[in-house]
């Protein structure tokens, strides 16, 4: 039997990012629907044509969407939230996508978008479906069958379309109503629509339909696991003649194995990069009648694969399993799309990494070298893989003894709270309940235009600096106007919170067009980490200083934390992440060193990828936060006491994790509040909180301004839960996406709220 080769999805941006402009455009009225459509019809037409050039045997279809794929999911089984029906008069289209996504107005009306959050342990983020007591579901949104005529009307004829699977689906949603039932109650209303759609599938003459479960990769309730094998028995009750591949990713799934085994389907994929499986247990434990996949092009980082070692791995598994297919580990969303349009990368480097189109010719040089035995491609190809070890920039000694000196023990050395308590406090003379901002203001096309033109060289560096400065000089009179307490630089002269910082760091390298998708239009651009880390100047004094000298008011110094900079990167796979992030940790405390001698009072350390990184198994969670905060603390290991160190998360749900982020011990954290409710303040309160906490009080991703009085209650309920001494107020996150209309009537209202508050308390 030959080997296959497949995808488990390809990026759906375009390679210049084709997808967001025209979302973008659309949104705003500058392009119809007509030209929308093409754009994707094209997006979609290349990505297969790209996979067919490159060999690949079985081509993904359902892996495009116009802005989330468990989106996509919904509409197909009709789950409209309720509060939309109305506005979509029962027709489901691209609109109502959007319209779910991003919130729309009705009758004056304002319909919440959607939650929003983290697929996985990714940066990408998904539209989180709503459940109901006894929903029912129908086949609704035909997409996927209409991307599959699509394929066959262009002549793609190895098709093979991907669905989320029902029991992940339900995992992935939330019940919106506080009465009492279970997701899995949904199930078989779910499956019906299942059914109805694959046997339209079966109609059009397809072989293998990939359905993915990745929850498989957790540790499940048992009840949740108990519904995979009812499940997958009822679609093979109602469907025949149709193979099942079932896809797992992120994660090893051998604790589920004995689930797996019994489930009536016809193959499983397991993502041998992020999971560490023994493949040899997996291959003696799965009937010889199924297919196994094995995933090893990472979707998730951008290194080329060493063939060589697979080869000899697979080669050797074949002889037992005639059965087998090799793919990427996962979806190859999480990666960009062509190394082809790097033209700036120095080309030994360039010659490390493997984007979407090139983690294509790798799976068919393996596959191709299995099928004729003979891997003498994949030698030439891994070459490089061995340069890299004696590429001299990547090594610095200096780094690897500090790092040594360190050891494995890093404790918090700070005073305890209430000694720099004191001494802050007397430093900082602040008003009860002071007023900040999270660190970025909006980025108006006249900034990106300046830090463009001084990149391509259009302008000279005192040039850039002496307008960057007017653009701080400006930000920092509007915050004084505004009557904000403890002001910030604005950020203007960074693209990025972790690019900024990878681009004056050694040991990153920048890319050109290495855009992911992160959610709907937003697309992002890690740094990719290719060495040891240090810091060759310092990178945010300069700013921090500038705006420093302009106020009298105390201006906060602003920095990514180790654990952002590692996660929202490509980390090399060469050393550790804990040692990656001890590396960043310490080109931090350089940094905030050099902040303190510049007179900088208050440092925040940003760190909104903690909770991300977290394992998907909760077993393995107490070792990564474990070094998540030794990280921290090394960062802050030589901060003074009377420096007020700040930090910032956002947009997750911290409660699992609420005591390690107490104990990261931040003299303030601020968190996102505004979406979560007061569940997570009276959280802080049950716990005793000793340190203070900056209330995000309203959202920053509505165009929404937040009135006086909404704030002003907001504050009055926390108040109830936290005592005035301990809190802070300010937006839920960074303004930069913003316009300043949006964002100087807000913060008036916010101060304002803050104002009439202290007032009424100033008795206190
Ligand atoms: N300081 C950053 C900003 O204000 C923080 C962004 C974030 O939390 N994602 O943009
Ligand atoms: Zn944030």
């Amino acid at each position: 039997m030959k080997v296959l080769s497949h995808t488990l999805g390809f990026p759906r941006i375009g390679p210049y990012r084709e997808l967001k402009k025209a979302q973008e455009k659309y949104w705003n009225n500058q392009i119809t629907k007509k030209k929308l459509f093409d754009i994707g019809y094209n997006i979609r037409k290349f990505n297969l044509n790209e996979q067919k050039v490159n060999n690949i045997d079985l081509l993904p279809i359902g892996d495009f969407a116009w802005y989330d794929h468990v989106l996509n999911i919904s509409l197909m089984l009709g789950n409209v939230p309720i509060r939309f029906k109305e506005e979509i008069n029962n027709i489901i289209n691209i609109d109502t996508m959007f319209y779910i996504a991003r919130g729309s107005l009705h009758d004056k009306k304002s319909l919440n978008a959607s939650k929003m959050t983290k697929w996985f342990n990714t940066n990408y983020h998904y539209i989180v479906p709503e459940f109901y007591k006894n929903q029912s579901f129908h086949f609704s949104s035909k997409e996927l069958l209409n991307e599959l005529d699509e394929a066959i009307k262009m002549n793609f004829n190895n098709i093979k379309p991907i669905l989320i699977g029902p029991i992940t689906y339900l995992w992935l949603g939330n019940k919106i109503q506080n009465n009492h039932f279970s997701r899995l109650e949904l199930l078989t209303n779910i499956l019906s629509v299942y059914i109805e759609i694959l046997l339209e599938i079966k109609k059009r003459n397809i072989q293998w339909v990939q359905i993915d479960e990745p929850i498989l990769a957790l540790e499940l309730p048992k009840k949740w696991l108990q519904a995979f094998k009812n499940a997958y028995d009822i679609l093979r009750d109602n469907i025949n003649n149709i193979n099942i591949l079932l896809t797992t990713y992120f994660g090893s799934i051998s604790h589920n194995i004995e689930l797996i085994k019994m489930l009536p389907v016809h193959g499983i994929h397991i993502d041998l990069v992020n999971g560490k499986d023994n493949i040899e247990y997996i291959n003696n434990n799965i009937s010889k009648k199924w297919i196994i996949s094995f995933g090893i092009i990472s979707g998730r980082n951008i290194w080329k694969t060493n063939l060589k070692k697979w080869y000899d791995i697979l080669l050797s598994i074949k002889k037992s399993r005639p059965l087998l297919w090799i793919g990427s580990s996962c979806s190859l969303i999480h990666s960009p799309v062509d190394l082809n349009l790097e033209f700036k990368l120095n080309k030994k480097i360039k010659n490390w990494f493997s984007f979407s189109i090139q983690k294509c010719k790798e799976l068919s040089l393996i596959t191709k070298a299995i099928n004729n035995n003979d891997y003498s491609e994949l030698v030439q190809w891994s070459e490089s893989i061995y340069s890299r070890k004696f590429f001299k920039d990547i090594t610095n000694i200096k780094v690897q003894k500090k790092i040594l000196l360190i050891g494995n023990h890093i404790i918090n050395n700070r005073k305890n709270y209430n000694t720099r308590s004191l001494l802050q406090k007397r430093k900082l003379k602040l008003p009860f309940i002071p007023t900040t901002t999270i660190g970025s203001f909006p980025q108006t096309s006249d900034v990106r235009k300046l830090r463009s033109d001084f990149k391509s060289g259009f302008i000279s560096y005192d040039n850039y600096k002496k307008n960057m400065k007017k653009h701080i000089k400006n930000i920092i009179n509007i915050q004084e106007n505004l009557d904000l307490d403890v002001l910030v630089h604005g950020e203007p002269e960074r693209n990025d919170m972790v690019e900024y910082f990878g681009e004056n760091l050694n040991g990153f390298v920048i890319t050109e067009n290495g855009w992911v998708q992160s959610y709907g239009s937003r697309c992002v651009k890690p740094p990719i980490i290719i060495g040891d880390i240090s810091r060759k100047k310092p990178i945010t004094v300069y700013w921090s200083k500038y705006a420093q000298s302009l106020t009298k008011k105390i201006v906060k110094g602003m920095l990514t934390g180790p654990i952002t900079m590692l996660l929202w990167s490509f980390p090399r796979d060469d050393i550790s992440p804990i040692e990656i992030t001890k590396q960043i940790a310490l080109a931090l405390k350089e940094e905030i060193y050099d902040l303190e001698k510049a007179n900088i009072k208050i440092i925040q350390i940003d760190e909104p990828a903690l909770r991300e990184g977290l394992p998907l198994k909760k077993s393995e969670w107490n070792s990564y936060l474990k070094w998540a905060k030794e990280s921290f603390h090394l960062t802050i290991s030589s901060t003074k006491d009377v420096t007020q160190i700040h930090t910032h998360m956002c947009y997750s749900e911290f409660k699992d994790i609420i005591h390690d982020i107490i104990a990261l011990d931040a003299d303030v954290i601020s968190i996102e509040t505004s979406r979560s409710g007061d569940n997570l303040i009276k959280l802080f309160k049950n716990l005793n909180y000793p340190n203070e906490l900056g209330l995000g009080v309203y959202d920053i991703h509505s165009p929404n301004i937040p009135s006086i009085n909404k704030i002003k209650k907001f504050l009055i309920k926390a108040l109830k839960n936290i005592s005035f001494k301990n809190f802070w107020v300010n937006p839920d996150c960074g303004l930069k996406t913003r316009t300043w209309e949006e964002v100087k009537q807000s913060l008036y209202n916010m101060v304002k709220a803050t104002k009439i508050l202290r007032k009424k308390y100033n008795n206190f």
